[in-house]
């Protein structure tokens, strides 16, 4: 699997104007990269129009329901997502959790949106808090074990898992490569081989350390995928390293 670097652009822009924009500025800047995916995860409404400019970037959405269909007012059904192109979910996103979604809740969403053939992203991370008290490897376990409570292992080749400190995610303040890597080891004992993405203030310049140093399978990137520049640049180094990489 090629490393993924997907952009989270949470509730941003404010338009569809602006939306295409940015997507067709990424889209020409990355239109030669050959070594990484590449996913966009606007908002919902973004994406029966977003869809349609054609490019080599995948859709994903930033989160799903369980239910296929029914009264369930302002919800957004797997399988409306795979009708709008999407192939990829974030599921669990820390910013969702706060607002009040739970682990039950997680689980039903990554079941149903691998029954409708979509990848979940699943976010799990710590508190800084809980990182200060050293129970970050056990957070993470449990979030786990929570989330993908009674996944049968056939379903699990679909999933992908974002390692994503919430004291990094939007402060600048991005977990260290050397820190990451511990981290990353420690889950990919558990996770066999499931693809582990690093997330929580990458940029442009620490990118390519995440997946050099880190080893991590790629990147979930907030704040600076909404500048077209800067992401294109993210991806850029990644593909660089990767080149360089298979040449020695
Ligand atoms: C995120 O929200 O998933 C994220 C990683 O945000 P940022 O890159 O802005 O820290």
């Amino acid at each position: 699997m090629k490393p993924l670097i997907v952009a989270n652009w949470k509730m941003n822009p404010q338009s569809l104007v602006e939306a295409k924009q940015l997507f067709n500025s990424v889209k020409r800047g990355i239109k030669n990269i050959k070594n990484v995916e590449i996913v966009i995860c606007p908002p919902f409404i973004y994406l029966s129009n977003i869809q349609y400019l054609k490019s080599n970037i995948k859709l994903g959405a930033q989160d799903c329901f369980w239910s296929e269909r029914g009264a369930f007012t302002g919800e957004i059904s797997p399988s409306m997502l795979k009708n709008f192109n999407c192939k990829y979910v974030i599921i669990g996103h820390s910013e969702r959790r706060k607002l009040g979604e739970t682990d039950e809740m997680i689980n039903k969403k990554i079941k149903a949106a691998i029954s409708a053939k979509l990848k979940p992203i699943l976010c799990i991370g710590e508190t800084e808090k809980e990182r200060r008290k050293g129970k970050t490897l056990q957070v993470l376990k449990n979030q786990i074990k929570k989330d993908l409570n009674h996944l049968i292992s056939q379903s699990l080749n679909h999933l992908i898992i974002a390692y994503e400190p919430l004291w990094a995610i939007g402060t600048g303040n991005p977990c260290e490569p050397k820190e990451a890597k511990k981290v990353y080891l420690f889950l990919r004992k558990i996770l066999k081989k499931i693809p582990i993405l690093y997330g929580g203030s990458a940029n442009s310049e620490n990118a390519t350390s995440y997946i050099q140093e880190a080893k991590f399978q790629g990147l979930l990137v907030g704040g600076a995928s909404l500048n077209a520049q800067e992401f294109i640049k993210v991806v850029k180094n990644i593909d660089l390293f990767l080149k360089f990489d298979k040449m020695v």
